[in-house]
């Protein structure tokens, strides 16, 4: 069983133990945004940059993956970055994969979508019987915790996740025979369905997993509690604890039983600034000696936003305009992000109001500062889905946002850096 597991992990692209995915919808703030990764190695943590834009992002945007990599790229050379960095094909299916193969190398193979898809009756049973060392009482590593799984949880869970693993397992192939084994991080995601799924239920996961033949190197499960695009966690910040510990303890299991990848680890998709779980995080990372990908959503593109509206003049009135604009549409721009954003319509100023707003009331209402009460989540929220009205703009906004890079970049840096790299990887708060 282990022959697969060292063939897996002794070749390739390697994924450090600590790393952060980043969002740049407008591909201007890679530089910005790497300064952050420059000031946590200074700080003595190699925290490694991740550049994702996911399929969804370029069609709303009109980008291509290749400037992500451009962006990667000139970044890297003006810091003289010297530790690696990747571009990441964000939540990629088998339809979109194909797109992103010149630009990166590193892939979110989603397929959460396939998740509760019952596989074929022979293929549950040959996995069922697979697996007679799952059926028994499994203690994880560095937890007080013992796994009683039965034949019925393993068939039940293979009922529930074998389709979307197999499906993994094509879109693993297809990539690896365009790029060549070794050439790419995979990364297996289903973050984004309704239900959380359990440790026991990640270990029977990573065991189909290994039977695909994926070295995984990151993997996302879906945890409790709610994630919602830009704004803090809402649930119960000690049970993500627990869960985070046991899910790593199956990690660490899951390595040595199927010879995935040694330095496989949990990838948090979090939606971003889930700043109240962070201290959980690190703290979890510690006690386990464990690395995680943080993956951030794309809230450096309302530090963009921030700093145009610090910016004042020209800046200032664009970002208002933004706002009366993504106002306007609201609820064609909240429809594709329903599931995860809670917008109170009655706490969404008038853009009449906001017309009159100084940058000081733009930038407290927008930048996430949590216990003030001018932050606006509501407000937050609506221009983070809203970077559609900005696209449309085309050089009206990337002109401005090029004119007023110092402020813009300013921004971005403190934010990435202060708010999410140092309570995560260097446990400061924040
Ligand atoms: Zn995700």
């Amino acid at each position: 069983m282990n022959m697969l597991g060292d063939r897996m992990a002794s070749r390739g692209l390697r994924l450090s133990k600590y790393s952060i995915g980043t969002g740049d919808r407008f591909a201007r703030q890679a530089r910005a945004q790497l300064q952050a990764c420059a000031m946590a190695l200074a700080s003595g943590a190699e925290v490694v940059p991740v550049w994702n834009k996911s399929n969804r992002e370029h069609s709303i945007i009109g980008s291509e993956p290749s400037s992500v990599r451009e962006a990667a790229d000139a970044a890297v050379k003006s810091l003289a970055w010297k530790l690696p960095y990747f571009c990441d094909a964000d939540h990629i299916t088998l339809e979109t994969v194909s797109r992103f193969f010149d630009s990166c190398d590193f892939y979110t193979i989603d397929v959460a979508e396939f998740i509760g898809q019952p596989a074929p009756a022979g293929e549950i049973e040959a996995f069922v019987n697979r697996h007679p060392e799952l059926l028994r009482s499994i203690q994880l590593p560095g937890t007080e915790q013992a796994f009683e799984i039965t034949a019925e949880i393993l068939r039940q869970t293979a009922q529930k996740f074998l389709a979307a693993v197999k499906t993994a397992g094509k879109v693993y192939r297809d990539i690896d025979s365009a790029k060549g084994a070794g050439n790419f991080i995979p990364e297996v995601s289903m973050d984004e369905t309704d239900r959380a799924q359990s440790p026991v239920e990640l270990l029977i996961i990573l065991a189909a997993i290994a039977d695909e033949g994926i070295p995984v190197q990151t993997i996302a499960p879906k945890f409790s509690g709610r994630f919602n695009k830009g704004v803090d966690y809402v649930g119960d910040t000690a049970q993500f604890e627990r869960e985070m510990g046991l899910d790593i303890a199956a990690i660490a299991y899951a390595v040595r039983q199927y010879g995935l990848p040694a330095n496989l680890k949990l990838s948090v998709h979090s939606g971003s600034d889930k700043f109240s779980i962070y201290p959980a995080i690190h703290s979890t990372m510690k006690k386990f000696d464990a690395g995680v990908h943080l993956k951030t959503a794309g809230t450096t593109w309302l530090e963009e936003l921030i700093g145009l509206a610090e910016a004042g003049g020209e800046g200032l009135a664009l970002a208002k305009d933004i706002y009366g604009e993504a106002f306007a549409h609201r609820d064609e721009l909240c429809a594709p992000y329903s599931t995860v954003i809670d917008i109170d319509p009655a706490k969404l100023p008038a853009p009449a109001a906001v017309r009159g707003w100084s940058s000081e009331q733009y930038t407290s209402a927008l930048r996430h500062m949590r216990g003030t009460a001018a932050y606006n989540s509501s407000l937050r929220q609506l221009l983070h889905v809203g970077f559609k009205v900005a696209a449309k703009m085309g050089s009206r906004y990337t002109d401005l946002v090029e004119a007023n890079e110092a402020v813009i970049a300013k921004n971005v840096t403190e934010n990435l850096f202060d708010r999410h790299i140092a309570p995560v990887f260097l446990g400061r708060s924040a």
